[in-house]
């Protein structure tokens, strides 16, 4: 427009002469605007953003909540199996396998226990050790399955007849077993243990090696107060010595160590 005016085409007016400032102020209102909507839409998009991440981080949070529960839950569920599972291995490693009363390790322990409580309340404590007879020739006779039938017969009537809480009875080894009777002494131990070969004969399982005809067993007892001039381990020789006592006498019967143990019990 300015051209043609100069050139006379056009006339001399506010349009031809400015034309070119009015132009540019029109582009640059134009451009403001543009550069105003362009801020504008920038912002909602940061603000769109800003609410996306704070979405997603809401639900990370959520989720690792959710995870945590359900960790510490089956944290929960495994610790409860795994104290299941100690107590069955403890139960398993307490008892013989094949008469299901407490092995010779659990005796072990217990004798330690009783033996210093006893010390300390100055109690007596009995301590018997049973043998079944001529069981070399049972099991040459009637075969080694009956005789682990036989010594499970003899662990259950040594089972039943210590009935008193706290009473301990045992596999020792082979066909020997043990009992621990709390505050007895040895007259009290010397009546269980002639219960124990009565039981035994009573139940009448046939040996026809034995002199009795029948399983039996023979029981010794040793009895003490513990103290401190005695120790767990001489009163489980005494007993063994009264049991060598038991087997020459013919056995079958109850015997009991009357040596200084008997002294103090
Ligand atoms: P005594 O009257 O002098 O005790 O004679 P015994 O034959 O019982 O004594 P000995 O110690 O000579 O024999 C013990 C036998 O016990 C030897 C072994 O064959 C048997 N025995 C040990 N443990 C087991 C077991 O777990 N099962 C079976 N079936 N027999 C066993
Ligand atoms: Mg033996
Ligand atoms: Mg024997």
């Amino acid at each position: 427009m300015t051209h043609l005016r100069n050139l006379g085409v056009l006339p001399t007016n506010i349009f031809t002469s400015d034309g070119m400032q009015i132009g540019s102020a029109i582009e640059m209102l134009l451009l403001s605007l543009a550069l105003a909507d362009r801020f504008n839409t920038m912002r909602r998009e940061k603000y769109e953003a800003e609410k996306q991440s704070l979405r997603i981080m809401t639900d990370l949070v959520s989720t690792l909540k959710t995870s945590k529960k359900e960790l510490e839950i089956r944290v929960a569920d495994r610790t409860a199996e795994l104290l299941v599972l100690n107590k069955k291995l403890e139960a398993i490693s307490a008892t013989d396998a094949l008469t299901g009363i407490a092995n010779r390790r659990q005796f072990d322990t217990v004798f330690a226990e009783e033996w210093k409580r006893a010390q300390r309340l100055g109690q007596p404590l009995s301590l018997g050790l049973l043998d079944v007879d001529w069981f070399k020739k049972y099991n040459d006779h009637y075969g080694h399955q009956a005789g682990d039938e036989c010594l499970r017969q003899v662990a259950k009537v040594l089972d039943d007849t210590i009935g008193r809480a706290g009473d301990l009875v045992a596999r020792y080894g082979g066909e020997e077993f043990v009992f621990i009777a709390l505050s007895a002494n040895s007259e009290g131990a010397m009546k269980i243990a002639r219960r124990i070969c009565e039981a035994v004969q009573a139940q009448s399982l046939p040996h026809t090696l034995s002199d009795f005809g029948c399983v039996t067993v023979s029981v010794c007892v040793a009895s003490c107060v513990p103290s401190e001039t005695n120790r767990p381990e001489e009163l489980l020789a005494a007993a063994d010595k009264a049991l060598y006592r038991a087997k020459h006498r013919g056995r079958n019967q109850a015997a009991t160590e009357r040596q200084e143990f008997l002294q103090h019990a």
